[in-house]
């Protein structure tokens, strides 16, 4: 993209302290993974598509459904029964057509590591077992992890970079219990806190992709009924098993 049209596209952005036409261009060299397409993921690619990041691999085996709708406000009605996947990579080329969208419909454990392998791997799952083994990806492939949950009205955000020193879910969560428990959906969910959370996921993503640390291996617990963000630093435990 010629510097011209760049900054007509993005002038809003470029506008902010932290942001350049240099780190504009940056941004559209990155390549992320966003592993669910439901609550989280469809506005966080959104998000992502429009902030111009250069290349989006979309990941979610399931298709639209009536249940999904009350939070999942990017999809429609007539979407019912096809895949997410598709829906959204759909919406998201019509609104940047300079980036490019890759889709696979398949739960993320019945993949590769190379075909989840990105800059960002970005956790919009709603099941600890997906989060899990995408933590464990993310430290094999030493790329960047940025996972989010919520359910009822708590919201929890964490990045980690798996660059130098070993810091990841496991050391903060170590993985233990039911893996298959109650999704976010089961416990309850109201459409604009999931939107909150993603909101906040997705600007960490793209301060992590411009070379901010601010947030690295630092977690965050959000309250979406009474407003309040809890911020702090998680420390690596050498017991960890997968360091
Ligand atoms: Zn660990």
């Amino acid at each position: 993209m010629q510097n011209d049209d760049l900054i007509k596209r993005y002038y809003s952005q470029l506008l902010l302290d932290g942001m350049s036409v240099e780190k504009q261009k940056l941004l559209s060299k990155k390549s992320v993974t966003v592993i669910g397409c439901g609550g989280l993921g469809s506005p966080l690619a959104t998000y992502l598509a429009g902030s111009g990041i250069g290349n989006i691999i979309l990941i979610d085996h399931d298709v639209v459904e009536l249940r999904n709708l009350h939070r999942q406000v990017f999809y429609c009605e007539n979407d019912i029964g096809t895949n997410k996947v598709d829906v959204l990579a759909k919406y998201l080329k019509s609104l940047n057509s300079n980036i490019s969208i890759q889709t696979n419909a398949k739960r993320s454990w019945d993949l590769v590591n190379k075909d989840l392998k990105s800059d960002l791997l970005i956790d919009c799952a709603d099941n600890l077992r997906t989060s899990y083994s995408l933590n464990k990806v993310a430290c094999e492939e030493k790329i960047g992890f940025l996972t989010a949950s919520v359910a009822g009205n708590i919201g929890q955000i964490s990045l980690f970079d798996n660059e130098k020193n070993h810091c990841c879910l496991e050391c903060i969560f170590p993985k233990e219990g039911d893996m298959d428990g109650n999704d976010c959906a089961d416990i309850g969910i109201l459409g604009p806190s999931v939107a909150l959370i993603a909101s906040i996921q997705t600007s960490i993503a793209i301060d992590y992709l411009i070379g901010e640390k601010l947030h690295v291996n630092q977690i965050y617990r959000v309250d979406t009924k009474n407003f309040s963000i809890q911020k702090n630093k998680i420390s690596p435990d050498s017991s960890c098993k997968i360091n």
